[in-house]
């Protein structure tokens, strides 16, 4: 189980401004560029460097490792917030962490809350935001580092969050508890969106037969076999009954209808409704302890420590 000892010392606020930057918009909700589209593979190759297994022994044979986080409030430049990042809060967003890696044997404990005072990305654009903080405010690798501003602009205010550098991602106020926060993190452990190359023309196929010609769950999607093939669900929530079961007919690349179970609903990682995420799979967290130790080999992941 992960220690939950927090380190508290709130440091002091910032406050520096500068020019307004050139702002992108975005359709998705989370940004991250997963590589949306696919290579033309012909025939699959899976990366030597994953077992893509999804053997539950094989997720617990891993030690247990620890993530510092550091969280930012991001308050306007006087220190007044709408919706401030408190103490609780960021309790209730390690707590929710910690449970929805606990089968990964990762936890996160709290290494810092700091605030930043600065009117210029309370409530922003995400691109400015980035830019802004990366310029402005330094971090160090040795921790994560979760901001959580007011709002985004994007999407008519929409954007819920998104990871933009190896230990730096973003989550709005009304995410900081929600399935967006160990989705964000989820990205940053390598794991991708369970849609991804829904619309390449080698886009996952749905079999799981390993013995299935058509198999290609190793090298298309997301690359974890234990997930279904599965389409962008965000125009599609009335396809999604009360209990998070899928009842629609939207077919694949193939054009054969998708396999989607309650899991694959329930995924962090889908773009499905926002109220049913609350689950990785096996393969998610093999994949996601195999993503760390292939990293750490070359000198990446630095705010990843074995438990002591
Ligand atoms: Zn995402």
């Amino acid at each position: 189980m992960c220690n939950m000892i927090l380190l508290f010392s709130i440091v002091g606020s910032f406050f520096i401004s500068d020019p307004p930057d050139f702002s992108i918009e975005s359709s998705n909700f989370c940004i991250y560029d997963s590589g949306e589209i696919e290579h033309n593979m012909n025939q699959c190759k899976p990366n030597p460097a994953y077992s893509y297994s999804t053997d539950p022994h094989d997720l617990s044979d891993f030690s247990e490792v620890v993530i510092p986080i550091v969280f930012w409030g991001i308050n306007k430049t006087d220190g007044s917030n709408q919706d401030p990042l408190t103490k609780a809060k960021v309790q209730e967003s390690l707590e929710l962490l910690n449970s929805a890696f606990a089968e990964m044997k990762i936890c996160f404990e709290l290494n810092d809350l700091n605030y930043i005072d600065d009117s210029e990305i309370y409530w922003s654009d995400y691109y400015k935001f980035n830019k802004h903080v990366k310029k402005n405010y330094p971090v160090s690798d040795e921790v994560l580092n979760i901001y959580v501003p007011y709002r985004f602009t994007n999407n008519n205010n929409n954007l819920r969050g998104g990871k933009w550098s190896s230990n730096q991602m973003s989550v709005n106020m009304l995410n900081y508890k929600t399935g967006i926060l160990p989705h964000e993190v989820g990205h940053i452990l390598g794991l991708l969106h369970t849609h991804t190359g829904e619309k390449a023309m080698n886009c996952e196929h749905i079999t799981r037969d390993e013995n299935d010609l058509s198999y290609n769950a190793k090298c298309t999607g997301d690359r974890v076999t234990d997930t279904n093939a599965m389409p962008n669900l965000y125009r599609y929530f009335h396809l999604i009954n009360e209990n998070c079961e899928y009842e629609g007919d939207l077919r694949n690349c193939e054009d054969l209808p998708y396999q989607l179970t309650e899991e694959d609903i329930r995924n962090f990682m889908g773009y499905t409704q926002h109220s049913c995420r609350s689950t990785f799979t096996v393969g998610q967290g093999i994949r996601a302890r195999e993503f760390i130790e292939n990293s750490q080999k070359s000198g990446k992941l630095g705010f990843v420590f074995q438990k002591k």
